[in-house]
């Protein structure tokens, strides 16, 4: 039996601050392959915190992060089974988007695997702007362009941090298609949001949460009808 994408148990986050407080609290959940998992919270509840954790980024305080089974620690070779796009990607504003993409394929040092690149590319699906100079994208346009390099090698797990945040609504829209083209060849997506609308049409499972803790977990379609004004007052506050 293959392993699952991702397998949480007991996870919690203390930043020690001048409040020395859970920023994630005692949260597990599972994602299966293939799901477009949405981490819906309000500002703070703790998405980022979660995704850094999965992306190897910084250690929990305690319990424990399995990826395709393995234990996930800052530099585990699991990761390269995943793809992260976090806000602030820096590009060469003079290169291409094409250029700037393939520069940092070779620099992640992984073979040169055409057929994945093109594949990846076709799934961002960024047209004719791939061909331009980064310097003439807008927010937007630099914001996809991210996510494309988060795709590059297929990953088996692609994990997006607030994508839509600063995109209008057609790029919302678009970024929506994206992730289903990319889910729909049996690959796992995780991405953060605040918003309910914008997890309701792209996601298939939602796991909510608020101040660190998980709230509710299951399949889009059971939460939005079961839940919706616990949905509304969480996004509320
Ligand atoms: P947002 O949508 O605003 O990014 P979020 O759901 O991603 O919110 P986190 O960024 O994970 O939430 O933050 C969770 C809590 O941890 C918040 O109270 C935040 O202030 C706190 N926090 C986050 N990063 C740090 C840090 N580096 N040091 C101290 N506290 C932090």
């Amino acid at each position: 039996l293959a392993e699952v994408p991702l397998r949480i148990t007991g996870l919690s986050k203390r930043y020690r601050g001048a409040v020395d407080r859970y920023a994630v609290r005692d949260l597990g959940f599972t994602v299966e392959q293939g799901q477009v998992l949405g981490l819906l919270g309000p500002n703070g509840a703790g998405k980022t915190t979660t995704l850094r954790m999965l992306m190897g980024l910084i250690s929990p305080d305690e319990g424990e992060i399995r990826i395709f089974g393995h234990q996930v620690r800052p530099g585990a070779p699991v990761l390269s089974r995943v793809g992260a796009f976090v806000e602030g990607a820096g590009f060469l504003p003079h290169l291409t988007g094409r250029a700037n993409l393939e520069l940092y394929w070779r620099a992640t040092g992984r073979p040169a695997e055409d057929a994945h690149l093109a594949e990846a590319l076709a799934i961002a699906d960024l047209g004719e702007a791939l061909e331009r100079a980064v310097r003439t994208y807008s927010q937007g346009m630099r914001q996809r362009l991210a996510i494309a390099q988060a795709m590059l090698g297929l990953p088996d797990l692609l994990i997006l941090d607030e994508p839509t945040n600063g995109l209008d609504p057609p790029q919302i829209r678009e970024m929506r298609e994206v992730m289903i083209r990319y889910a729909a060849a049996g690959r796992t997506v995780i991405v953060s949001s605040h918003l309910l609308a914008e997890v309701e049409q792209s996601c298939t499972h939602l796991v909510v949460m608020d101040r660190g803790r998980l709230v509710t977990a299951g399949p889009v379609g059971e939460i939005v009808g079961a839940g919706e004004q616990l949905l509304v007052a969480v996004a509320a506050e």
